[in-house]
């Protein structure tokens, strides 16, 4: 399946400055090195649109794509990186949040989780926050080329349970071999279709 042509339109560097587009949007996001650049270049066909990144945690911008003059897809900076320096961390919060609490076109969010690893304290910050605006969420457990077929369905069944997600809104996926790329498409544009 194609989402259609995919084109970076723009960027939102601040707190309350004005998203480039009044395209309906779905923001994906998740700690930093979860997969998301590689899982955005497998889901609109291109090889290097999302920076696939040497520096994980640096990238505080919130990055726009428009995907078939349709919708847009939204690069939310990864969070949760360790390392990062205090001050940069504090810098993408207010950007997030903000972003997330004030977009009258967002119409939901995928959330991603590394499949070798259950939720880590920022991910569940994440979860506190999106629950509170409830907006909905898609929640997709990435590199799960990793992952043997037992220990995956183990991990899908113990994420669901612990996050308390419903079955058809767990998704598993590999940038790597492009499972479940397809149906992450598929649940995009039904979402991008209900607005
Ligand atoms: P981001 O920081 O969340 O944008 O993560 P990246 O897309 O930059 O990926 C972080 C690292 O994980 C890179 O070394 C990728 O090559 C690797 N990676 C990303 N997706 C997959 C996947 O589906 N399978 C495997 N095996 N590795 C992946």
């Amino acid at each position: 399946m194609r989402l259609g042509e995919a084109e970076f339109i723009g960027a939102v560097r601040e707190p309350g400055q004005a998203p480039p587009t009044r395209l309906p949007q779905i923001a994906i996001i998740g700690r930093s090195n979860v997969g998301k650049s590689s899982l955005i270049n497998a889901l609109l066909n291109r090889k290097a649109l999302a920076r696939v990144s040497r520096t994980p945690g640096r990238t505080q911008e919130i990055h726009f794509y428009e995907v078939g003059g349709r919708f847009c897809l939204v690069d939310l900076p990864g969070y949760g990186f360790a390392k990062a320096p205090a001050e940069v961390r504090q810098r993408w919060e207010p950007l997030i949040q903000s972003y997330l609490s004030t977009s009258p076109e967002l119409m939901g969010v995928i959330l991603l989780l590394d499949a070798r690893h259950g939720p880590s304290k920022d991910d569940r910050r994440m979860l506190d926050f999106l629950g509170r605006l409830e907006l909905p969420t898609l929640f997709v457990l990435t590199k799960v080329d990793k992952l043997s077929r037992g220990k995956r369905k183990a991990r899908m069944e113990e994420t669901r349970e612990l996050l308390e997600i419903p079955e058809d809104q767990l998704l598993a996926t590999s940038a790597v071999t492009g499972e479940g790329t397809e149906t992450l498409g598929k649940s995009v544009l039904a979402a991008v279709d209900e607005a």
